[in-house]
């Protein structure tokens, strides 16, 4: 293998630059060539390929999002949005690809790989840690942390004030980010799309809370949480108990900028060189992912499949910690 390329696709994650540049330095130690692809699979189809250099990726460890830019792309997910996509890597000379980023990502990587034998290899850049087979994605634990001084700055207005705020955060199918984010800091309660959420439950604690006087309470809410999100429970809790002081906070995509923090640069960085070494030893269609402090490989049809559980234990703690 002489030469391979790199794309970064779906959602932004944090650390996605630092896996970028992981890719291109190892793939340089190893003499093997780089072409960057810009916007993802809609940049493959479209030509939007560059060589890359080692000091093309100085500077961006530390940067936020990704300078390959990413796109979601409907022209591939035509059989012949995705031969052009082919036709443009053959003519580059390129003999392996690195995915960075989520199940959809893979899912494309995959269908590439059985319809024209490139190798395929990815990384999980994803905010949401959906995927099964890696400890952690790239993002998820700088996508914490922001929420973590977001909220922090919340409790001290609401507390101010004697106000409960529902604050909602990223997690369309998973609560990860909801539930560590809540024990970071000090939640009422957690509301994730993993379990059924129980309104009453949540109304009967509130009230617990008012008689005891509390100054302040805080619920998180993971977007696809099935009681509808932030804003319809604030209204039933409103109108239920209109003497509470209520609002909403939706931190929307804020969530998935800012410098990536330290623990996600040192997982990008290993990952992205571990997604080279699996290429130049002949791997395909897997995910390179971090399991108990080492890299590992997963197949992509376990990774995009096999959800993980919710962590019950975790869930549990925020129910005995808020009381
Ligand atoms: P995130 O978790 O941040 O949403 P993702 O990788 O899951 O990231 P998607 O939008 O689901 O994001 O997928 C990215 C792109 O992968 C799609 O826009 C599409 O081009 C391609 N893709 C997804 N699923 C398939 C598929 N089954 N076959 C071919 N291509 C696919």
């Amino acid at each position: 293998m002489k030469k391979i390329a790199v794309l970064t696709s779906g959602g932004d994650a944090p650390g996605m630059n630092a896996c970028v540049r992981a890719v291109v330095r190892t793939a340089n130690h190893f003499n093997i060539g780089v072409i960057g692809v810009r916007r993802g699979y809609q940049g493959m189809i479209e030509n939007d390929l560059f060589p890359m250099t080692p000091s093309d990726v100085s500077n961006i460890i530390q940067r936020g999002g990704t300078v390959l830019k990413t796109a979601r792309s409907k022209d591939f997910m035509s059989v012949e949005g995705r031969e052009k996509a082919m036709q443009n890597l053959r003519n580059a000379g390129v003999e392996g690809l690195v995915v960075i980023g989520g199940d959809g990502s893979f899912k494309g990587a995959l269908t590439l790989h059985k319809e024209f034998g490139l190798p395929v290899v990815g990384t999980p850049g994803t905010i949401d840690n959906d995927l099964f087979g890696t400890e952690a994605t790239i993002g998820y634990d700088t996508a914490i942390n922001t929420v973590v001084q977001a909220v922090d700055k919340i409790r001290d207005t609401a507390n101010s004030h004697n106000r409960l705020f529902f604050v909602e955060v990223m997690g369309r199918d998973a609560g990860f980010i909801a539930l560590r984010s809540g024990i970071a800091c000090g939640a009422e309660a957690v509301l994730v799309p993993e379990t059924e959420t129980y309104t009453e439950a949540l109304m009967d604690k509130l009230q617990r809370g008012w008689n005891r006087e509390k100054s302040s309470a805080i619920i998180i809410v993971a977007e696809g949480d099935d009681s509808g999100g932030a804003e319809v429970l604030a209204k039933m809790v409103k109108e239920r108990f209109p003497h509470f002081d209520t609002r909403v906070s939706i931190l929307g995509h804020m969530q998935r900028g800012g410098s990536p923090s330290a623990y996600d640069r040192v997982l990008a960085s290993e990952l992205g060189a571990g997604a080279v070494k699996a290429l130049l030893e002949g791997k395909t269609n897997v995910m390179i992912g971090r399991m108990h402090g080492q890299v590992v490989e997963v197949p992509f049809e376990k990774a995009v499949k096999h959800h993980r559980d919710i962590n019950k234990n975790l869930l549990e703690l925020v129910y005995w910690l808020s009381e």
